[in-house]
Protein backbone atom coordinates (compact mmCIF):
# COMPACT_ATOMS: atom_id res chain seq x y z
CA UNK A 1 0.00 0.00 0.00
CA UNK A 2 1.08 3.40 -1.03
CA UNK A 3 0.21 6.33 1.34
CA UNK A 4 0.98 10.23 -0.07
CA UNK A 5 1.25 11.95 3.06
CA UNK A 6 1.03 16.00 3.10
CA UNK A 7 1.60 18.83 5.76
CA UNK A 8 0.14 21.95 3.90
CA UNK A 9 1.27 25.54 5.28
CA UNK A 10 0.23 28.63 3.97
CA UNK A 11 2.84 29.13 1.35
CA UNK A 12 4.23 25.50 1.15
CA UNK A 13 3.20 21.97 0.44
CA UNK A 14 5.28 19.02 1.60
CA UNK A 15 5.18 15.61 0.86
CA UNK A 16 6.40 12.10 0.95
CA UNK A 17 4.96 9.09 -0.83
CA UNK A 18 5.81 6.19 1.63
CA UNK A 19 5.65 2.42 0.48
CA UNK A 20 3.73 0.66 4.00
CA UNK A 21 4.21 -2.75 2.98
CA UNK A 22 8.88 -1.97 3.31
CA UNK A 23 7.87 1.21 5.21
CA UNK A 24 9.98 3.08 3.03
CA UNK A 25 9.55 6.65 1.54
CA UNK A 26 9.79 6.25 -2.49
CA UNK A 27 9.73 10.16 -3.06
CA UNK A 28 9.64 13.29 -1.17
CA UNK A 29 9.62 16.92 -1.63
CA UNK A 30 8.29 20.60 -0.93
CA UNK A 31 6.78 23.36 -3.03
CA UNK A 32 7.18 26.80 -1.35
CA UNK A 33 6.14 30.26 -1.80
CA UNK A 34 3.37 29.37 -3.39
CA UNK A 35 1.08 32.39 -4.32
CA UNK A 36 3.94 34.25 -4.64
CA UNK A 37 6.74 35.16 -6.84
CA UNK A 38 9.58 32.78 -7.18
CA UNK A 39 7.39 29.44 -6.99
CA UNK A 40 9.87 26.55 -6.96
CA UNK A 41 8.60 22.65 -6.56
CA UNK A 42 11.53 20.64 -4.88
CA UNK A 43 11.26 16.81 -5.97
CA UNK A 44 13.22 13.52 -5.02
CA UNK A 45 12.72 9.54 -5.55
CA UNK A 46 14.67 7.51 -3.45
CA UNK A 47 18.01 6.89 -4.92
CA UNK A 48 17.98 9.28 -7.70
CA UNK A 49 19.18 13.22 -8.10
CA UNK A 50 16.67 16.02 -6.73
CA UNK A 51 14.84 17.81 -9.07
CA UNK A 52 13.70 21.74 -8.82
CA UNK A 53 10.70 22.81 -10.88
CA UNK A 54 10.42 26.52 -11.19
CA UNK A 55 7.58 28.40 -11.70
CA UNK A 56 4.74 30.42 -10.48
CA UNK A 57 2.61 28.47 -8.49
CA UNK A 58 -0.90 29.88 -8.41
CA UNK A 59 -2.44 28.00 -5.59
CA UNK A 60 -2.28 24.87 -3.79
CA UNK A 61 -3.57 23.08 -6.31
CA UNK A 62 -1.49 23.77 -8.85
CA UNK A 63 1.74 22.81 -6.53
CA UNK A 64 0.04 20.13 -5.96
CA UNK A 65 -0.66 19.09 -9.81
CA UNK A 66 3.33 19.20 -9.95
CA UNK A 67 4.18 17.02 -7.61
CA UNK A 68 1.46 14.32 -8.78
CA UNK A 69 3.29 15.32 -12.11
CA UNK A 70 6.73 14.51 -10.84
CA UNK A 71 5.34 11.47 -9.05
CA UNK A 72 4.17 9.53 -12.12
CA UNK A 73 6.69 11.06 -14.24
CA UNK A 74 8.45 8.62 -17.08
CA UNK A 75 12.17 9.44 -16.05
CA UNK A 76 12.16 10.28 -12.56
CA UNK A 77 8.91 9.12 -11.03
CA UNK A 78 7.79 6.65 -8.42
CA UNK A 79 5.03 5.11 -9.37
CA UNK A 80 3.55 4.15 -12.76
CA UNK A 81 0.09 5.28 -12.38
CA UNK A 82 -1.84 7.46 -9.52
CA UNK A 83 -3.72 4.81 -9.08
CA UNK A 84 -0.91 3.51 -7.05
CA UNK A 85 -0.95 5.96 -4.42
CA UNK A 86 -3.85 3.96 -2.72
CA UNK A 87 -4.64 6.60 -0.01
CA UNK A 88 -3.64 10.47 1.28
CA UNK A 89 -2.87 10.82 5.07
CA UNK A 90 -3.10 14.96 5.31
CA UNK A 91 -1.26 16.60 8.74
CA UNK A 92 -4.35 19.18 10.61
CA UNK A 93 -2.98 21.76 13.18
CA UNK A 94 -5.58 22.07 15.47
CA UNK A 95 -8.66 19.06 16.31
CA UNK A 96 -10.26 20.90 19.05
CA UNK A 97 -12.06 18.81 21.34
CA UNK A 98 -13.57 17.49 18.71
CA UNK A 99 -10.82 14.53 17.55
CA UNK A 100 -8.99 12.39 19.75
CA UNK A 101 -8.04 9.83 17.01
CA UNK A 102 -7.02 10.54 13.17
CA UNK A 103 -10.17 9.99 10.93
CA UNK A 104 -11.28 9.47 7.54
CA UNK A 105 -12.04 13.03 5.71
CA UNK A 106 -15.99 13.29 4.97
CA UNK A 107 -18.28 16.45 4.88
CA UNK A 108 -18.51 15.77 8.89
CA UNK A 109 -15.22 15.67 9.76
CA UNK A 110 -14.41 19.14 6.69
CA UNK A 111 -16.93 21.14 9.12
CA UNK A 112 -15.16 20.27 12.36
CA UNK A 113 -11.82 20.90 10.73
CA UNK A 114 -13.77 24.43 9.68
CA UNK A 115 -14.89 24.67 12.93
CA UNK A 116 -11.49 25.11 14.64
CA UNK A 117 -10.65 27.91 12.34
CA UNK A 118 -11.75 29.92 15.49
CA UNK A 119 -9.02 28.80 17.67
CA UNK A 120 -6.35 27.99 14.56
CA UNK A 121 -6.50 30.93 12.40
CA UNK A 122 -2.94 30.50 11.35
CA UNK A 123 -3.20 26.75 10.86
CA UNK A 124 -5.84 25.20 9.71
CA UNK A 125 -6.80 27.54 7.21
CA UNK A 126 -4.30 25.86 5.24
CA UNK A 127 -5.04 22.12 5.81
CA UNK A 128 -8.20 22.70 5.03
CA UNK A 129 -7.11 24.47 1.45
CA UNK A 130 -4.40 21.11 1.04
CA UNK A 131 -7.47 19.02 1.51
CA UNK A 132 -9.97 20.41 -0.82
CA UNK A 133 -6.97 20.72 -3.53
CA UNK A 134 -6.28 17.01 -3.26
CA UNK A 135 -9.97 15.99 -3.30
CA UNK A 136 -10.16 18.21 -6.61
CA UNK A 137 -7.21 16.64 -8.22
CA UNK A 138 -7.22 13.21 -7.30
CA UNK A 139 -11.53 12.33 -6.80
CA UNK A 140 -12.50 9.56 -4.84
CA UNK A 141 -9.17 8.64 -2.73
CA UNK A 142 -9.77 7.84 0.45
CA UNK A 143 -8.12 10.84 2.25
CA UNK A 144 -7.26 10.61 6.12
CA UNK A 145 -6.79 13.53 9.28
CA UNK A 146 -4.00 12.92 11.34
CA UNK A 147 -4.06 15.90 13.87
CA UNK A 148 -1.37 17.49 16.01
CA UNK A 149 -3.77 17.74 19.11
CA UNK A 150 -5.09 14.42 19.16
CA UNK A 151 -2.74 12.50 21.05
CA UNK A 152 -3.19 15.06 24.01
CA UNK A 153 -7.19 15.03 24.01
CA UNK A 154 -6.06 12.41 26.74
CA UNK A 155 -4.96 15.17 29.04
CA UNK A 156 -7.25 15.18 32.10
CA UNK A 157 -9.34 18.78 33.01
CA UNK A 158 -6.68 19.41 36.18
CA UNK A 159 -3.82 19.60 33.09
CA UNK A 160 -6.15 21.54 30.89
CA UNK A 161 -8.48 23.85 32.68
CA UNK A 162 -6.27 27.26 32.87
CA UNK A 163 -6.93 29.40 36.35
CA UNK A 164 -9.04 31.91 34.29
CA UNK A 165 -13.33 32.43 34.83
CA UNK A 166 -14.40 28.72 33.83
CA UNK A 167 -16.64 30.84 31.13
CA UNK A 168 -13.59 31.08 29.13
CA UNK A 169 -13.24 27.61 28.63
CA UNK A 170 -17.31 26.98 28.40
CA UNK A 171 -17.89 30.15 26.02
CA UNK A 172 -14.35 30.22 23.88
CA UNK A 173 -12.79 26.36 24.41
CA UNK A 174 -9.75 28.48 25.86
CA UNK A 175 -8.30 25.53 27.59
CA UNK A 176 -4.60 23.26 27.22
CA UNK A 177 -4.79 21.52 23.89
CA UNK A 178 -0.99 20.43 22.72
CA UNK A 179 0.55 20.62 20.06
CA UNK A 180 3.23 17.82 18.42
CA UNK A 181 1.41 14.73 19.35
CA UNK A 182 2.12 12.96 16.36
CA UNK A 183 5.18 13.02 17.20
CA UNK A 184 5.10 12.30 20.98
CA UNK A 185 2.88 9.86 20.14
CA UNK A 186 5.16 8.14 17.72
CA UNK A 187 8.12 8.48 20.00
CA UNK A 188 6.28 6.87 22.57
CA UNK A 189 5.52 3.76 20.63
CA UNK A 190 9.31 3.54 19.76
CA UNK A 191 10.24 4.06 23.07
CA UNK A 192 7.61 1.19 24.50
CA UNK A 193 9.33 -0.93 21.86
CA UNK A 194 12.81 -0.01 22.64
CA UNK A 195 12.27 -0.56 26.52
CA UNK A 196 10.45 -3.78 26.21
CA UNK A 197 7.28 -2.22 27.67
CA UNK A 198 3.71 -2.83 26.54
CA UNK A 199 2.49 0.61 25.46
CA UNK A 200 0.14 0.71 28.29
CA UNK A 201 2.18 0.43 30.66
CA UNK A 202 4.97 2.79 29.67
CA UNK A 203 5.62 5.95 31.84
CA UNK A 204 7.60 8.91 29.90
CA UNK A 205 8.83 12.03 29.68
CA UNK A 206 9.30 12.84 25.84
CA UNK A 207 10.87 15.85 24.81
CA UNK A 208 10.42 16.97 21.48
CA UNK A 209 13.13 19.69 21.16
CA UNK A 210 13.20 21.52 17.76
CA UNK A 211 12.22 25.30 16.79
CA UNK A 212 9.22 24.86 17.67
CA UNK A 213 9.77 22.58 21.33
CA UNK A 214 7.17 20.47 23.87
CA UNK A 215 7.62 18.09 26.49
CA UNK A 216 4.51 16.26 27.49
CA UNK A 217 4.23 13.60 30.46
CA UNK A 218 3.21 10.25 28.75
CA UNK A 219 1.08 7.98 31.83
CA UNK A 220 0.28 4.63 30.53
CA UNK A 221 0.75 4.88 26.97
CA UNK A 222 -1.26 8.08 27.18
CA UNK A 223 -0.49 12.09 27.23
CA UNK A 224 -1.19 13.44 31.05
CA UNK A 225 0.28 16.52 30.40
CA UNK A 226 2.08 18.95 27.71
CA UNK A 227 3.93 21.95 27.64
CA UNK A 228 1.98 23.46 24.64
CA UNK A 229 -1.30 25.35 25.66
CA UNK A 230 -4.17 26.92 24.39
CA UNK A 231 -1.36 28.04 21.08
CA UNK A 232 2.02 26.82 20.25
CA UNK A 233 3.42 29.34 22.48
CA UNK A 234 2.71 28.26 26.02
CA UNK A 235 5.86 25.72 28.02
CA UNK A 236 9.95 25.96 26.92
CA UNK A 237 11.61 28.89 25.63
CA UNK A 238 12.17 28.07 21.81
CA UNK A 239 13.53 29.50 18.52
CA UNK A 240 11.58 32.69 17.94
CA UNK A 241 8.51 31.87 20.95
CA UNK A 242 8.61 32.85 24.40
CA UNK A 243 7.54 29.98 25.47
CA UNK A 244 6.39 30.52 29.32
CA UNK A 245 5.98 34.20 31.05
CA UNK A 246 4.71 36.62 33.63
CA UNK A 247 1.01 37.33 31.39
CA UNK A 248 1.15 40.79 33.21
CA UNK A 249 4.46 41.37 30.98
CA UNK A 250 2.33 41.48 27.97
CA UNK A 251 0.00 44.91 28.73
CA UNK A 252 3.07 46.80 29.90
CA UNK A 253 5.42 46.15 26.63
CA UNK A 254 2.14 46.82 24.62
CA UNK A 255 2.04 50.10 26.80
CA UNK A 256 5.51 50.79 26.60
CA UNK A 257 6.50 50.16 23.00
CA UNK A 258 2.84 51.31 21.60
CA UNK A 259 2.15 47.96 20.25
CA UNK A 260 -1.60 46.77 18.24
CA UNK A 261 -2.40 42.80 19.45
CA UNK A 262 -1.17 41.61 16.84
CA UNK A 263 2.26 42.88 16.63
CA UNK A 264 2.75 41.96 20.30
CA UNK A 265 1.58 38.51 19.14
CA UNK A 266 4.26 38.87 16.23
CA UNK A 267 6.83 39.85 19.05
CA UNK A 268 5.82 36.73 21.15
CA UNK A 269 5.98 34.50 18.44
CA UNK A 270 8.92 35.82 15.84
CA UNK A 271 11.27 37.38 17.90
CA UNK A 272 11.21 35.80 21.42
CA UNK A 273 13.39 32.76 22.44
CA UNK A 274 16.07 31.92 22.37
CA UNK A 275 16.78 34.58 19.28
CA UNK A 276 15.31 37.47 21.14
CA UNK A 277 17.83 36.90 24.50
CA UNK A 278 20.94 36.31 21.93
CA UNK A 279 20.13 38.55 19.65
CA UNK A 280 21.96 35.96 17.49
CA UNK A 281 20.36 33.55 15.67
CA UNK A 282 17.15 30.74 16.46
CA UNK A 283 19.19 28.00 15.20
CA UNK A 284 20.78 26.09 17.96
CA UNK A 285 23.98 25.58 15.42
CA UNK A 286 24.82 28.89 15.19
CA UNK A 287 24.25 29.69 19.15
CA UNK A 288 26.55 26.50 20.10
CA UNK A 289 28.84 28.34 17.83
CA UNK A 290 28.57 31.80 19.33
CA UNK A 291 28.57 30.48 22.60
CA UNK A 292 31.58 28.45 21.79
CA UNK A 293 33.77 31.98 20.95
CA UNK A 294 32.55 33.52 24.07
CA UNK A 295 29.64 35.16 23.40
CA UNK A 296 27.59 36.03 26.38
CA UNK A 297 23.97 36.25 25.15
CA UNK A 298 24.10 33.17 23.21
CA UNK A 299 25.56 31.39 26.00
CA UNK A 300 22.30 32.94 28.29
CA UNK A 301 20.06 31.75 25.58
CA UNK A 302 21.00 28.32 25.95
CA UNK A 303 21.44 28.36 29.30
CA UNK A 304 17.65 28.93 29.46
CA UNK A 305 16.88 26.45 27.45
CA UNK A 306 18.35 24.12 29.04
CA UNK A 307 17.27 25.25 32.47
CA UNK A 308 13.36 24.75 31.66
CA UNK A 309 13.86 21.92 29.62
CA UNK A 310 15.25 20.69 33.15
CA UNK A 311 12.03 22.37 34.92
CA UNK A 312 9.63 20.68 33.22
CA UNK A 313 11.04 17.06 33.17
CA UNK A 314 11.55 18.18 37.05
CA UNK A 315 7.82 18.82 37.19
CA UNK A 316 6.51 16.32 35.15
CA UNK A 317 8.19 13.33 37.53
CA UNK A 318 5.98 14.71 40.00
CA UNK A 319 2.88 13.89 37.72
CA UNK A 320 4.17 9.62 37.95
CA UNK A 321 5.18 7.28 40.54
CA UNK A 322 7.78 6.22 38.16
CA UNK A 323 8.97 6.83 34.75
CA UNK A 324 10.34 4.03 32.47
CA UNK A 325 12.27 7.17 29.97
CA UNK A 326 13.38 10.04 29.29
CA UNK A 327 13.15 10.50 25.55
CA UNK A 328 14.69 13.29 23.42
CA UNK A 329 13.70 13.85 19.34
CA UNK A 330 13.88 16.65 16.75
CA UNK A 331 16.22 18.79 15.45
CA UNK A 332 17.92 19.90 18.63
CA UNK A 333 17.28 16.92 20.60
CA UNK A 334 18.01 14.16 18.04
CA UNK A 335 21.40 16.39 17.06
CA UNK A 336 22.85 18.92 19.95
CA UNK A 337 24.77 16.75 22.01
CA UNK A 338 25.81 19.08 24.37
CA UNK A 339 21.92 20.21 24.85
CA UNK A 340 21.90 16.87 25.79
CA UNK A 341 24.47 16.36 28.16
CA UNK A 342 23.54 19.68 29.64
CA UNK A 343 19.99 18.92 30.43
CA UNK A 344 20.79 15.26 32.02
CA UNK A 345 23.59 16.75 34.35
CA UNK A 346 21.27 18.92 35.57
CA UNK A 347 19.01 15.98 36.76
CA UNK A 348 22.00 14.67 38.57
CA UNK A 349 20.29 14.78 42.16
CA UNK A 350 17.47 12.48 40.69
CA UNK A 351 19.78 9.68 39.94
CA UNK A 352 19.71 10.39 36.07
CA UNK A 353 23.58 9.88 34.60
CA UNK A 354 24.48 10.45 30.75
CA UNK A 355 26.85 8.06 29.52
CA UNK A 356 28.92 10.82 27.18
CA UNK A 357 30.30 7.74 25.03
CA UNK A 358 27.14 7.01 23.95
CA UNK A 359 26.16 10.01 23.70
CA UNK A 360 28.29 11.32 21.25
CA UNK A 361 26.49 10.61 18.32
CA UNK A 362 23.74 12.23 16.28
CA UNK A 363 20.34 11.44 14.53
CA UNK A 364 20.23 7.99 15.88
CA UNK A 365 18.18 5.86 18.13
CA UNK A 366 19.93 4.97 20.83
CA UNK A 367 19.87 4.74 24.59
CA UNK A 368 22.12 7.32 25.88
CA UNK A 369 22.55 6.86 30.32
CA UNK A 370 24.67 4.60 32.21
CA UNK A 371 23.49 1.35 33.17
CA UNK A 372 23.77 2.89 36.91
CA UNK A 373 20.89 5.98 35.49
CA UNK A 374 17.77 5.97 37.53
CA UNK A 375 16.34 6.34 34.39
CA UNK A 376 16.85 5.43 30.86
CA UNK A 377 17.97 8.39 28.62
CA UNK A 378 16.83 7.53 25.04
CA UNK A 379 17.24 9.60 21.51
CA UNK A 380 14.84 8.65 19.19
CA UNK A 381 14.77 10.46 15.57
CA UNK A 382 10.72 11.27 15.24
CA UNK A 383 9.35 10.46 12.05
CA UNK A 384 5.54 12.56 12.16
CA UNK A 385 5.30 11.72 8.01
CA UNK A 386 5.53 8.19 8.70
CA UNK A 387 3.08 7.99 11.40
CA UNK A 388 0.86 9.75 9.66
CA UNK A 389 0.98 7.46 7.08
CA UNK A 390 0.67 4.27 9.56
CA UNK A 391 -2.71 5.88 10.77
CA UNK A 392 -3.38 6.46 7.21
CA UNK A 393 -2.91 2.71 6.18
CA UNK A 394 -4.66 1.45 9.59
CA UNK A 395 -7.97 3.62 8.90
CA UNK A 396 -8.27 2.83 5.44
P1 LIG B 1 11.00 22.31 13.22
O1 LIG B 1 10.49 21.02 12.64
O2 LIG B 1 10.33 22.73 14.49
O3 LIG B 1 11.17 23.43 12.24
P2 LIG B 1 13.43 20.80 13.67
O4 LIG B 1 12.93 19.71 14.51
O5 LIG B 1 13.84 20.50 12.26
O6 LIG B 1 12.49 22.06 13.71
O7 LIG B 1 14.70 21.42 14.44
C1 LIG B 1 15.39 22.51 13.94
C2 LIG B 1 16.48 22.89 14.95
O8 LIG B 1 17.38 21.78 15.11
C3 LIG B 1 17.30 24.09 14.53
O9 LIG B 1 17.31 25.06 15.55
C4 LIG B 1 18.69 23.51 14.36
O10 LIG B 1 19.65 24.39 14.79
C5 LIG B 1 18.68 22.31 15.28
N1 LIG B 1 19.75 21.39 14.88
C6 LIG B 1 19.84 20.65 13.75
N2 LIG B 1 21.02 19.98 13.71
C7 LIG B 1 21.71 20.36 14.84
C8 LIG B 1 22.99 20.03 15.38
N3 LIG B 1 23.82 19.22 14.75
N4 LIG B 1 23.34 20.59 16.56
C9 LIG B 1 22.51 21.43 17.20
N5 LIG B 1 21.30 21.78 16.74
C10 LIG B 1 20.89 21.25 15.58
Amino acid sequence: MNILVINCGSSSLKYQLIDMDRKEVLAKGLAERIGIEGGRVKYEATGKDEIVIEEMLADHKAALKIVLDSLKHEEYGAVKSLDEIDAVGHRVVHGGEAFAESVIIDEKVMQAINDNVEIAPLHNPPNIIGIEACKEIMGDVPMVAVFDTAFHQSIPELNYIYALPYEYYENYKVRRYGFHGTSHQYITERAAEMLGKSLNEVNLITCHLGNGSSISAVKGGKCFDTSMGFTPLEGLAMGTRSGDLDPAIIPFIMDKEKLSTEEMSNVLNKKSGVLGVSGVSSDFRDLEEAAEKGNHRAQLALDIFENRVRKYIGAYLTEMDHCDGIIFTAGVGENSITTRERVVDGLKSLGVEIDKEKNNMRGKEAVVSTDASSIPVLVIPTNEELKIAMETAKLV
